[in-house]
């Protein structure tokens, strides 16, 4: 049966994937919006190969590119944070969460609120806005799907019974910088870090890999997604990223799941469910692969793992603020006016100087987000001037 889809996000790594496999399974989707942000001539060349209904670029500046690029091709074109906001309303039976960052908050809570199925990548909704989101999925009887691979292993392994959950485990690969010392770690530049050395992702999640900003999002993110409380969600490093997340039963039954580090894998299934779908995924060859590692994490190297867990204990609005200033943080990293090092220090110096209030709704997470911003870009001009 064909089912609607839109992607979010259409142009970057997991929006990429995605279209990968509907590529392959071209009869079973119909898609209705694909978007991006600036890449207009990427999102027209899959607008003219997938032919969705409407075609939206988030930035309006580069709206009259992509009019141009899909001029007499039948498609709508839209630009701008209402237009993609218009088109998660639009309702697909699945819509693919894949812009990276806060941006794609608002699109994501449409499309949860329009109360079809989500296929949740955009990790950074969830945390700046989770318990709203979860709310909003339970009133407009939405399914929200994991895509995240860890996430989307503990859905797998959960099967209903999360009352009867002892723990569950997050696996991080440790990004590359795993075995480095805090010293060494002092001057990596953007291009080391974004070197991951299991996934291909885009720029953002590869640079919050590698300060393990990554994994302490995630466990916020599951926090929401899988409500068994702080002090049963764990993480533990696990170099090979073959085991992609853990879940432990009070009978002493723990449940994994394993695949091949590829983002396909996790796509599938959440396009898939309840259903399964073929992938081009080179199966797991564990002989070949011989062994599997697994290490606590270290928190002191990597502060991150640990602002998160008391970013969580906090609650309120401080996951807003964390995420917010991280996206900051790791801009100014990429572009290369602060160091590594210096990512999780705005973090840590944002949350020992304010206090954030606990949103009421989406407008509040939005202001903190706003305030959150200007505060780290304070901080990025601050450290900068201390490195020169
Ligand atoms: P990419 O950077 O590769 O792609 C981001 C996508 O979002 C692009 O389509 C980009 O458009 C679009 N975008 C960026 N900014 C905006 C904006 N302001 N408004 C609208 N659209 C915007 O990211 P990834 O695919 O790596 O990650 C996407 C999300 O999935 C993130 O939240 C990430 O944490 C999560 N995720 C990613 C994984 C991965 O393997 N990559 C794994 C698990 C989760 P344009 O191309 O025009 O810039």
């Amino acid at each position: 049966m064909t089912r609607t889809l839109s992607v979010f996000g259409a142009t970057g790594s997991v929006g990429q994937s995605t279209l990968d496999l509907v590529r392959r399974n071209r009869d079973d989707w119909d898609i209705v919006a694909l978007t991006a942000n600036s890449d207009a001539a990427g999102l027209a060349a899959l607008a003219k190969e997938f032919r969705p209904r409407v075609a939206v670029i988030g930035d309006p500046l580069h709206a009259g590119d992509l009019r141009k690029a899909l001029a007499g091709e039948g498609i709508l074109v839209a630009a701008g944070e209402d237009a993609l906001i218009d088109a998660a309303r639009m309702g697909a039976d699945v819509t693919m969460a894949a812009i990276v960052g806060c941006a794609g908050l608002a699109p994501t809570m449409a499309a949860v609120e329009a109360g079809k199925t989500v296929a949740l990548a955009n990790k950074e909704s969830l945390v700046a806005a989770g318990a709203l989101m979860m709310a909003a999925a339970k009133a407009s009887a939405a399914t929200i799907l994991p895509v995240d691979s860890e996430h989307n292993a503990i859905f797998q392994c959960l099967s209903g019974q999360i009352d009867r959950v002892a723990k569950i485990t997050l696996t991080a690969s440790g990004g590359p910088f795993r075995t480095w010392s805090a010293e060494h770690m002092r001057v990596v530049t953007p291009a080391q870090a974004v070197a991951h050395p299991n996934w291909s992702m885009g720029a953002k999640i590869s640079v919050d890999s590698a300060t393990l900003m990554n994994k302490g999002l995630e466990l916020i993110e599951a926090y929401h997604l899988f409500p068994v409380g702080l002090d049963r969600l764990d993480v533990i490093v696990h170099p090979q990223s073959t085991v992609h997340s853990m879940v432990e039963y009070v009978d002493g039954s723990t449940l994994a799941q394993l695949g091949p580090p590829d983002m396909r894998v996790p796509i599938a299934s959440a396009l898939a469910w309840p259903d399964r779908m073929a992938t081009p995924c080179a199966p797991l060859d564990l002989a070949k692969l011989g062994k599997l590692e697994f290490e606590a994490p270290d928190y002191e190297r990597f502060p991150a793992l640990r602002l998160a867990r008391e970013a969580i204990a906090e609650g309120g609005g401080r996951p807003a603020q964390l995420n917010a200033v991280n996206e900051i943080a790791v801009a100014a990293f990429l572009a290369g006016t602060i160091g590594f090092l210096d990512i999780a220090d705005c973090a840590q110096r944002a949350m020992d100087s304010t206090a954030p209030i606990a949103p009421q709704s989406l407008h509040d997470v939005f202001t903190l987000d706003r305030q959150s911003r200007v505060q780290a870009a304070d901080m990025v001009e601050m450290l900068a001037k201390a490195r020169v």
